[in-house]
């Protein structure tokens, strides 16, 4: 692939400059010093530090693949607004005070069925675009061919 903007031919796949550039670590760093403090003691000081996750550079972070999107939130919200709200179907008052709670819920099922809408139908025609992809490493520029 030759880039179309600056001719090199450094260019890369998204997907292999973001999988390159993302590592999960986990490592245990030990660090000693020693420091001599106000009237000529010795202290010695240590510590353990321990990192995980993911290391990703700044590279890679700029070749994400696109994220579906959470259904996280919106199922609690949903879930709890309708049973809140319907759990008060037992006189007019409460009723009454269960309603709003009802279209909370029922905002959340909504906002849940557009998500579940964006990612089986529109998530895999944004992934596949990221697939086909990819960056030139001399301008940073992203361009997309099939
Ligand atoms: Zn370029």
């Amino acid at each position: 692939m030759k880039c179309p903007k600056c001719e090199s031919e450094n260019t890369q796949r998204l997907e292999v400059a973001f999988h390159s550039g993302t590592q999960n670590i986990s490592t245990t760093s030990n660090s000693a010093g020693v420091g001599i403090g106000s009237g000529g003691r010795i202290g010695f000081g240590g510590g353990v530090t321990k990192t995980s996750g993911q290391s990703q550079s700044v590279l890679a972070a700029a070749c994400t693949p696109p994220a579906k999107k959470p259904y996280k939130w919106p199922a609690i919200v949903a879930f709890f607004g309708l049973l809140m709200g319907l759990s008060g179907f037992k006189d007019m008052s409460t009723i009454l005070a269960g309603l709003p709670l009802l279209g909370i819920g029922a905002f959340s099922g909504y906002v849940l069925y557009f998500r579940f809408q964006f990612n089986s139908k529109e998530w895999p025609k944004v992934y596949q675009y990221w697939v086909e992809s990819w960056i030139c490493h001399k301008c940073g520029g992203i361009y997309h061919q099939a």
